[in-house]
Formats: C-alpha cells, structure tokens, sequence
C-alpha cells in the first residue's frame, strides 16, 4: 500500500550547514518534516561560537536560521549529545533520512614537547570558545599576564585570537563576548604577538578583509617583513588579482609608528615549532617556543603549495631560534571526530581525513578514500548507505566560512530530494527501504524520556534568547551570553 505520511529527516547539529540543509530540505520538498538534534541547550553551533565577537554582520545568517526554525515542519530538540546521551541506533529506525552535519569537535595537535601543559598552553578554539561564551571552555581562563604572545597558525583564526588579544577593550566590551573574558582582557598585560607560520607569506591563509582589520587596529604597529623573506615584485605582479593584493597588503603594512603605538604585532614565517619551555625559576610561566628555521622548496618557493624542509646550518644542524613567550596559541585548524555509534549505522569513518565518507554530493557512502587524496577507490566498489547524508565541516574537512557551507549543505539537502523522487519512482512503497516507523522525534522522544533527558526547544531557546538580551542591553551589548549549561536551564525553570 502506498503511504502518504510525511518524510521524516533528523539533523544531527545547528550550526551552519544543519540549518542551511533544513532550509532547502523543507523548500523543495513539500512533505518533509526535519526534527534537529543539537547537544548545546541553545543552537547555530560555530556561528554563535565561532565567529568573532566584533564581526557581528558574519552572524547575520542566524536571522535566516531563525526563519527556519518557525516553520511548522522544523523541530529543535536541544541538550542532546546524539551518540552519548542518546544512542544513534534509537534515532535511526525513526527516520527516513539522517543528516550529520556535527561539524568538527576537536583541534588538530602540533605534536611537540610541552603541548598539552595545563598552564599557558591553549588551542584557539578552546580561546575562542571561551571568549564567546562556549560552556566546554567557559573556565579556561588564560594566563596573559606576561607580554609576549606566540600563536602558531596563519589562517583567519589566529588572526581573530590576535585582534582579540590586541584590541581595546572598551570596543569589545560593546559586542556580546562573555563578560568574564572581558574583565580578563582588562587585566591583559599583552603587548606583543607573534603569528608563526611553517611556509612563507605566499602559502599563509588569511585573507585580505581580516589582514586589514589587523593593520589598521588603533595602538597597535605592525612589524615589516624582511626583505629575503617577501617574494619577488615579478613574482607578485604575475600572482592572481586577490594573492596579489594580499602581498602588497602585506608590504605596505601599517600605518601606526611603533615608537607611540603600545602594542605591536608580526607575522614571522618559515619557522616550525620545535617545543615549548617554562621558567627554571616559575615552574608555571612560559618563558619562550623554541622553533626550527624552515626554508621553501628551492625548485618551487613561490607556489601556494610549496612544501618546506629544516634549514640546515654549515655543521648539519637545524638552525634554531626561541621566541620569548607567556602563554602560547596553536591555530592549525580543528577536526571531526566519529560520533559514537556511527558503526552501527554501517559508517565507516574516515579518521585520517576526519570526515563522514561520502560522494562529494553528501551522499554517505560505506567505502572511504583512504588513500592518498588524489587516489580515488574504484568507484564501482563504493556504495551509498541508504537515507544517511551529511553537510558541512564533517562532510568536506573543517574548512571554508558559511558561504561555502551553504553551497555545501543545499547539495546534500538536494540529493536527499532526488533520493527521494528516485525511490518514489522505483517502488510504490514510498518509504519502503528504509524501513522508517515515520514517527521522527515522536518516536524518540519515548526513549530520551526513558533516560531522563531534558530536551530544549525552539520556544525554550527563545527564552534565553530574550533573557541574554534583555541582560545585555543593561549592559549596553547586544546580547550577555550565559556560558553555562545550568543556568541556560535555569532561565527556563
Ligand atoms: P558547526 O558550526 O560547528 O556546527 C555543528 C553543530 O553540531 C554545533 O552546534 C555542535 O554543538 C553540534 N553537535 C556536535 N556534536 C553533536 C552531537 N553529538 N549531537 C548533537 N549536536 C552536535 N565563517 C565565516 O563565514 N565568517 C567568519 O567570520 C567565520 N569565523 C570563524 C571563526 C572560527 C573560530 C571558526 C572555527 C570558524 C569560522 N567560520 C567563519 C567558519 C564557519 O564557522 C564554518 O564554515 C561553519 O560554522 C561550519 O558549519 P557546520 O554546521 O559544519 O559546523
């Protein structure tokens, strides 16, 4: 017998790429239902958590989510961990479809000596996390009581932890970063950064807006890049039109003169970090990174995908320098992790590349390409595993802004569209492969009781919407974050 019921989809994260799938899902077909599962209380995931807080326009899109979020065919079930709290093999039997768009939990690690010290050792997101309020690292309380500040990476994100490290506190006290990073900043005794990076200036990855935004920060200088170090003017006229104004944004540096300026920053290139070293005399303050020169392929310096090697002095021995540095930054970029239980579902995740294996169209398939990244399995080995996609960072690798992640997320709600038409065609059964009960959340929602689970909804996180903003405005802000999990709870009684 035919069925008509509605086709149930479950989304497994709010941040970007959930709610950019959910949009188009519940636009193109008429007849879904998406229920999202977010472990925070609140949703929108690295657009709340991630995006600086003196880049508020970035968080635009959030009024768009918020538009989802109240059609009558979109649930929001908060204060779940899928895979911890809650088996994925409960939720499975529910749906018709499964998104995993959980984004990526975790930062990648150096690998040096030192690095997981619990004092003046952070990851930029754990910094970033705490700034805006993310309950995982609302104690993190950094120690920036000394004046020097290393951060290894080159990407945007270590120039947001380095504009926010920099800036006067009394702009940022105007934005809605956590009120007790404030009055830490306040305390800051910071005055220089350093931004390392392994590769030369033509391989580093921020780019123009957040370059400028740094050059042009008030007290603050910016050191000029050695000569030997900038590639040739031949070489920049001939690079492509972005490239070549990143480089000449970076010659021309800032206008603020060090003699008057307080603060300073650089961008130091070709230097891997070799490991971290603490006061003979204070056990627990940083006293400087010991780092190894790195040179560029001599037969391909100016490409973006030069490769690096140890610089060798005349005795064979790497040339090595130390930075003096208090507290220590790594920004090379944040990974996913298998959400427990994938197996279950017959995933097979790809941990080298830290993502779901699928077929580029968010398709989830059960054979990765575990092999180098150009070597692509043979395709005829490679299968989809039926109503299983997934979106965003866990779908394509934790890069690119939430431009891209819409891009990526309305491609993995279409396939699910066409997945469906197909199956339509091919069996007068609807719904008949999955084996779906059709009950989505309703059918869940007896399980998460039986665990004693306290799910939050769209109306919950309306609520402390309105008490952060309501506190915020008190305080002359857009919003007071509250940056634990208990008295986000608290709000709602
Ligand atoms: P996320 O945004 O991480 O969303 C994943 C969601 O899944 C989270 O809410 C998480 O809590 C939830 N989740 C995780 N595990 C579970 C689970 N087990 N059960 C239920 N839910 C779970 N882009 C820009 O365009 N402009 C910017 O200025 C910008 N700034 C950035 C700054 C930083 C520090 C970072 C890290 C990124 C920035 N980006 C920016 C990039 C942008 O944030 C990403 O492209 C985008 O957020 C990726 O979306 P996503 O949905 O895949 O992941």
């Amino acid at each position: 017998a035919q069925t008509d019921r509605p086709v149930r989809v479950a989304v497994v994260g709010s941040g970007p790429a959930g709610f950019y799938a959910a949009y188009r899902l519940l636009a193109k077909q008429k007849d879904a239902i998406v229920d999202m599962y977010e472990k925070l209380p609140v949703p929108f995931g690295l657009a709340r958590y991630g995006v600086a807080p003196d880049h508020p326009e970035v968080k635009n899109c959030e009024d768009k989510f918020t538009e989802v979020a109240e059609s009558a065919r979109f649930n929001f079930v908060g204060n779940i961990d899928l895979g911890h709290d809650l088996p994925l093999a409960a939720i499975k039997p529910h749906y018709d479809a499964i998104i995993f768009a959980y984004g990526a939990t975790k930062d990648k690690e150096l690998g040096i000596p030192g690095e997981r010290a619990l004092h003046s050792v952070h990851s930029a997101r754990a910094f970033v996390g705490w700034y805006n309020g993310l309950p995982e690292h609302r104690d993190l309380d950094p120690d920036l009581s000394g004046e020097n500040a290393v951060i290894v990476g080159q990407g945007n994100v270590a120039l947001d932890v380095a504009r926010i490290l920099l800036s006067d506190v009394n702009t940022l006290q105007k934005t809605d970063i956590a009120d007790y990073a404030i009055e830490k900043l306040a305390t800051s005794r910071i005055k220089r950064v350093r931004v390392v990076g392994r590769r030369g200036p033509l391989q580093a990855s921020f780019t123009i807006k957040e370059l400028r935004e740094m050059l042009q920060l008030p007290g603050v200088s910016f050191d000029p890049i050695p000569d030997d170090i900038f590639p040739p003017e031949e070489v920049v006229s001939a690079l492509p039109r972005a490239q070549k104004r990143l480089m000449q944004l970076l010659a021309k540096g800032s206008s603020n003169d060090p003699l008057t300026s307080p603060k300073s920053w650089s961008l130091d290139f070709l230097l891997a970090p070799d490991s971290l070293h603490w006061s003979p005399d204070h056990p627990y303050h940083l006293s400087h990174v010991k780092f190894s020169r790195n040179e560029l392929d001599p037969s391909d310096p100016y490409s973006p995908s030069s490769k690096v090697s140890p610089k060798r002095l005349s005795s064979g021995k790497r040339a090595l320098v130390n930075i003096p540095a208090c507290v220590f930054f790594r920004s090379v970029g944040y990974k996913s992790l298998p959400l427990p239980g994938l197996e279950d579902l017959g995933i097979d995740f790809d941990a080298r590349r830290g993502i779901i294996p699928n077929d580029g169209f968010g398709r989830v398939t059960s054979l990765s390409n575990k092999g180098e990244p150009e070597s692509l399995p043979d395709r005829s080995l490679i299968s989809h595993l039926p109503g299983l996609y997934c979106a965003g960072w866990v779908k394509r690798g934790p890069t690119g802004v939430i431009a891209s992640t819409m891009t990526d997320a309305f491609t993995t709600a279409d396939s699910i569209v066409q997945d469906l038409a197909k199956r339509a065609e091919s069996t007068s059964l609807l719904h008949a492969p999955n084996h779906s009960s059709g009950l989505g959340w309703d059918g869940v929602k007896i399980e998460a009781q039986r665990r004693g689970l306290r799910p939050t909804s769209w109306k919950d996180w309306q609520k402390i919407d309105a008490a952060e903003r309501k506190s915020g405005q008190l305080k002359g802000k857009p919003r007071d974050k509250l940056a634990r999990v208990e008295e986000m709870l608290k709000v709602l009684g």
